[in-house]
C-alpha cells in the first residue's frame, strides 16, 4: 500500500495532510525517513509519525527446509504428510512454498510468508539458477548434456526448456542447472533422453544454497544476506 494511504486509513487525516507530513519528513518507515509518499509499503514494514507507530509491521519469515522424502510440497492435504508437519505451528500463519519439491524429491525448500519476496524467487522472468543432484536409472548418456543446453520440447505446454546445464559426477549421477521450475521439470527433461531419474535432491535456488548443518526434517532461518540475494 502507498505511505500516503497508510496515513490517511490509520489516522483519519486526510490525503493532503499525509502528503504533507512525509514531504516535512516527519514520517519514518522501518527507522528511516521516508519523503516518497507514493512510496509501496510492504506489510511488514513499521511506520511511524515521528514517534508514534501507524503500522507496527507483521514479523517476515523465511526459512530453509531440508526436505525429507514422502512429504507433499503443500500447506495442507487431506491425505498426505506435508513440509507443514515439519515447522512449528506458530509459524504456519501466511506461510507458502516458493518452489515445490515433488513429494518424493529432497533437499532445499524455501517457505515464507512474504509473497512479493517468493515471487522474484520463483519468477521465470528473473531465471534465478536452480541446481539438482539427480541420480538415475540408465547411464548418462554422452549427448546428455547438449539435449540439455538445447532446450527439451515439452508438448504439454508446447514449449522448449531454457538451455539448462549438466555436470557428469559419475555414470548415474549429475549435477543439473535450470532456469525456470516447470512441473516434474528435471524428471521429464531425463524422461525426453530416455533416462528416468531415481532420486533428485535440490542443493541450491540462486545464492541460497541448503545448510549442510541440517538434517532431513530440520529448517532454519535465512540469513539477512540470504534473505538480500533475492532482489
Ligand atoms: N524437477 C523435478 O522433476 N522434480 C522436482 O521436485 C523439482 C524439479
Amino acid at each position: 500500500m502507498k505511505l500516503s494511504r497508510i496515513l490517511s486509513n490509520c489516522h483519519n487525516i486526510s490525503r493532503k495532510q499525509a502528503n504533507a507530513l512525509i514531504a516535512s519528513g516527519q514520517v519514518i518507515v522501518d527507522g528511516q525517513i521516508c519523503t516518497e509518499s507514493g512510496r509501496d509499503i510492504a506489510r511488514f514494514s513499521r511506520v511511524q509519525i515521528n514517534k508514534q507507530v501507524v503500522q507496527a509491521g507483521e514479523e517476515a519469515h523465511y526459512l530453509m527446509l531440508n526436505k525429507p522424502a514422502g512429504y507433499l510440497s503443500a500447506t495442507e492435504d487431506d491425505a498426505h504428510t506435508t513440509v507443514m508437519d515439519l515447522i512449528a505451528p506458530e509459524l504456519h500463519p501466511g506461510l507458502h512454498i516458493a518452489g515445490r519439491l515433488d513429494r518424493a524429491s529432497t533437499g532445499l525448500l524455501i517457505l515464507t510468508n512474504d509473497g512479493n519476496w517468493s515471487r522474484r524467487l520463483t519468477e521465470p522472468r528473473i531465471k534465478i539458477p536452480k541446481v539438482y543432484r539427480v541420480t538415475t536409472a540408465e547411464p548418462v548418456s554422452p549427448e546428455t548434456a547438449g539435449r540439455f543446453a538445447e532446450g527439451i520440447w515439452f508438448d504439454f505446454e508446447k514449449l522448449t526448456t531454457s538451455p539448462s546445464k549438466l555436470e557428469m559426477l559419475g555414470q548415474h549421477e549429475a549435477r543439473v542447472t535450470i532456469y525456470e521450475g516447470r512441473y516434474h521439470q528435471v524428471k521429464r527433461m531425463f524422461h525426453a533422453v530416455g533416462n528416468r531419474v531415481t532420486t533428485l535432491h535440490r542443493e541450491s535456488m540462486g545464492a541460497i544454497r541448503l545448510d549442510s548443518g541440517l538434517a532431513p526434517g530440520q529448517y532454519r532461518r535465512l540469513s539477512g544476506e540470504e534473505i538480500r540475494s533475492v532482489q
